[in-house]
């Protein structure tokens, strides 16, 4: 069991500006052990999309007296005092993301005098991954070097002197791909959208997983763990470490499995992009219905599997000389079901939604039988669903019964979730969600347990039995969302026990539906629109779930129904 808080912790009434995250204070832990948490996701350590030194000021850097009065620590200063408090905290990988900083320096180029937010003074500069690989600033930042004897060398075997031009994702004219969503508007500063199938992108990963594990993590997460499937999305990935990977894969196709598009091919001059602009596609428009598009996302769902797991690997191998069991997470977004192949090297599953509505039952059921048993910690989406309506009213001491009935349905169905109502003022984030033992009684459900509210029941393959619900008028027998697709069958093992059944490479693929290497269906995420509770009550059996047109008019009308 894990309640976890999503602690990017940002000011409020300001960007959270990716990937550096603000500074963090005693009285931030204060809040978190009040809010009982046991686990901080996206919480610590982001800079090194920025550079290897800016991540190391982050761990350790000097804190000047004046921010000491207000309780400032640095990264590693936080992370041991979360520990002390039982809190683990999660380095974040932000593994996508490449970035350049508009800078302003003193004459001299030994001091910073702004940084993203400028203020006119000094001269201005970029700072950010190429110049580091340029040790462009040699009295500001260590070398390269430091890091890399030797530097570092690409699949052509040549020295990269630029990394955000060497790791970037591409689209099929070679243009860098961006990871707009993490860009404000009103800044210039830029993100590139990174790849890890370059192998010099996952050298440098692993030079971030030390520095996190040498400032004390508990956990290394690594978000947007599915790159570079990420960046179809935007039009990639074309960059040449792809195109050399997916020719290698074709190549080593059985004959009998070549596509038929290919035969007659010569395989040994084939360029993916190449190919495609000779006949007329450019991977934007009708992408899905490009040729050889699912034999390429074949592909990629093996790369991603291979090159997560080689980083999880050294997160475990790496927290092992320094003689600790380092967990491994990551941002397995919707749990999607190319992820699913990465449960086994993780110790905890970290999500965020794609859309939060108040109820969402099949959701809930994948996650927990998608978990196996491992505990889930849920994110909700802040920009989208039901947070931006539910926070406000929550603040002004509205809306109790939808967040508890959130709670309820995602306890009942085998997760626990836990919307905060954000700390430090803020009027985002942090829904927490506790793990996956159903028939378990979750003791963190709420804080002041005046009226608690637990249910004990058993997942079934088609929902959740009531066997007992305290201050919940729910018979036993009750069964909730019996006509909600679930994805994994859970079965009782003995008297009050409730197992996973599905660990075997067929029930796992069943399970998905979806096989990560060989077929090439595409399955849809869960509609937001299906996901509706039915109906709890006496006697309730097997009621049909609303269908999608009756379920939208259901839900618009509770979202504007004033909170008792
Ligand atoms: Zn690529």
């Amino acid at each position: 069991m894990e309640r976890g808080v999503y602690f990017d912790a940002w000011f409020p009434r300001q960007h959270c500006y990716h990937p550096s995250l603000p500074p963090r204070r005693l009285k931030m832990i204060e809040d978190l052990e009040s809010y009982r948490a046991t686990a901080l996701v996206w919480s610590a350590l982001g800079g090194g999309s920025i550079s290897l030194p800016y991540l190391e000021q982050e761990a350790w850097q000097k804190i000047d007296p004046r921010f000491r009065m207000y309780g400032f620590i640095n990264d590693a200063e936080f992370i041991q005092h979360c520990q002390k408090k039982g809190i683990k905290v999660f380095g974040i990988v932000f593994e996508v993301q490449g970035w350049e900083f508009p800078v302003e320096l003193n004459e001299t180029e030994d001091e910073i005098l702004a940084l993203n937010e400028l203020r006119g003074e000094g001269k201005k500069r970029w700072l950010g991954l190429r110049e580091f690989t340029q040790n462009r600033y040699p009295k500001l930042w260590r070398p390269l070097e430091h890091y890399f004897s030797g530097g570092l060398v690409n699949s052509d075997g040549e020295q990269v002197t630029d990394l955000l031009e060497e790791c970037v994702s591409r689209d099929i004219f070679g243009a860098p791909c961006h990871s707009t969503w993490v860009e404000c508007p009103d800044r210039e500063h830029y993100a590139y959208l990174m790849d890890r199938n370059n192998p010099v992108w996952r050298e440098y990963l692993k030079a971030i997983i030390r520095i996190q594990i040498d400032a004390g993590v508990a956990g290394v997460q690594l978000d947007e763990a599915d790159l570079p499937i990420f960046a179809t999305g935007y039009g990639g990935c074309f960059c040449k470490d792809c195109m050399k990977l997916f020719k290698a894969y074709l190549q080593k196709l059985p004959a009998q499995d070549l596509p038929k598009e290919l035969e007659g091919e010569d395989l040994e001059a084939f360029h993916y992009g190449s190919w495609l602009l000779q006949r007329g596609y450019d991977f934007k428009a009708n992408r899905e219905s490009t040729p050889l598009y699912w034999d390429y996302i074949r592909f990629q769902r093996q790369t991603i599997v291979e090159y997560f797991g080689e980083l999880a690997d050294y997160i475990k191998s790496y927290g092992a000389q320094k003689g600790r069991d380092v967990q491994v997470s990551g941002n397995f977004y919707y749990l999607s079901p190319h992820y699913y192949p990465f449960e086994p090297k993780t110790d905890i599953l970290i999500t965020e939604m794609d859309s939060t509505s108040y109820r969402q039952p099949s959701w809930c059921r994948y996650s927990a039988g998608f978990a196996g048993g491992k505990p889930v910690i849920v994110v909700e989406n802040p920009y989208g669903g039901v947070p931006p309506e539910l926070l406000p009213k929550l603040k002004s001491g509205q809306g109790y019964d939808l967040f508890r009935m959130m709670q309820y349905e995602a306890s009942a169905l085998g997760i626990n979730e836990r919307p905060v109502r954000g700390l430090d003022g803020q009027r985002h984030r942090g829904l927490v969600l506790g793990a996956a033992r159903p028939g378990r009684r979750d003791p963190g459900l709420h804080r002041r347990p005046r009226r608690r509210a637990v249910l004990h029941g058993d997942l079934l393959g088609n929902g959740c039995r009531v066997q007992r619900a305290e201050q919940l008028r729910l018979p036993r027998g009750a069964r909730i969302g019996p006509s909600v697709p679930v994805l994994v069958g859970v079965r009782r093992a003995g008297r009050g026990e409730t197992t996973f059944r599905s660990r075997d490479a067929a029930g796992r693929q069943a399970a998905a539906g979806h096989d990560h290497a060989g077929s090439a269906q595409p399955v849809p995420d869960p509609d937001p629109a299906r996901m509706q509770l039915s109906h709890l009550g006496p006697g309730t059996r097997g009621e049909r779930v609303p269908g999608p047109r009756r379920a939208r008019a259901r839900d618009r009308r509770r979202r504007t129904e004033p909170a008792r």
